[in-house]
């Protein structure tokens, strides 16, 4: 794929998640690894669903501005997966409703705050959602923790915030993200309930079997 290409894809997703309420006003913003060891990223305070794809900004390989709109405030949350994960090719995050909602509970389960209910949850997300601790947004302090909690999980769950989710490429992390809302959705549902989940077993047997 072309920059151009990618460009004009990330914008149809963009579209795309908007359209359905995944992302609101200015929420959200989304980046791709591309081959040169560079960068894009939405550009901030820009709406999801109105990206012109020659403004997306475009970074260096240590995530210098070199063209494009200024980008996105939140670049930190970015860098923190792309430095944790040689296999993170793009980073999407959102303030999708249902995840939000689980990132707000008072007592949820840290480490694993949304359960294995189905297999393409576990498929595209992986076995692990850590919960990240609260911080304001814009806090320093948020990147290395986010990192800690990347180095072995494909997202994560911002406390009071939202998902941030990594894929091997753009399509990937934005399917890993509608999985993940749609998993919340599920456990939201099923709360007060006792869901069968997919067992430890059935867990290790879809990994292996999907990577
Ligand atoms: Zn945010």
């Amino acid at each position: 794929m072309t920059e151009a290409d990618i460009r004009s894809l990330l914008a149809e997703f963009g579209a795309s998640l908007f359209a359905r309420g995944f992302s609101v006003g200015s929420a959200g913003n989304i980046s791709v690894r591309l081959e040169d060891g560079g960068y894009l990223i939405t550009p901030t305070n820009s709406c999801l669903g109105r990206l012109d794809p020659a403004r997306i900004a475009r970074l260096d390989a240590d995530f210098g501005h070199i063209g494009g709109d200024k980008p996105s405030k939140e670049v930190f949350m970015h860098r923190a997966f792309y430095r944790a994960r040689a296999d993170a090719g793009a980073v999407v995050h959102l303030h999708s409703t249902m995840a939000t909602a689980i990132a707000c509970l008072a007592e949820p389960d840290a480490a694993n705050p949304i359960p294995p209910l189905t297999p393409y949850f576990v498929m595209r997300v992986g076995r692990r959602l850590p919960l990240v601790p609260y911080y304001r947004p814009g806090d320093p302090a948020m990147e290395p923790a986010i990192a800690a909690a990347a180095a072995d999980a494909r997202a994560v769950l911002l406390a009071n915030h939202g998902p941030v989710v990594s894929g091997k490429t753009l399509t990937d992390a934005v399917y890993a993200a509608e999985e993940l809302e749609e998993a919340a959705r599920l456990a939201l549902l099923l709360r007060g309930a006792t869901p069968r989940l997919l067992t430890g077993a059935q867990v290790d047997d879809l990994l292996t079997t999907f990577g």
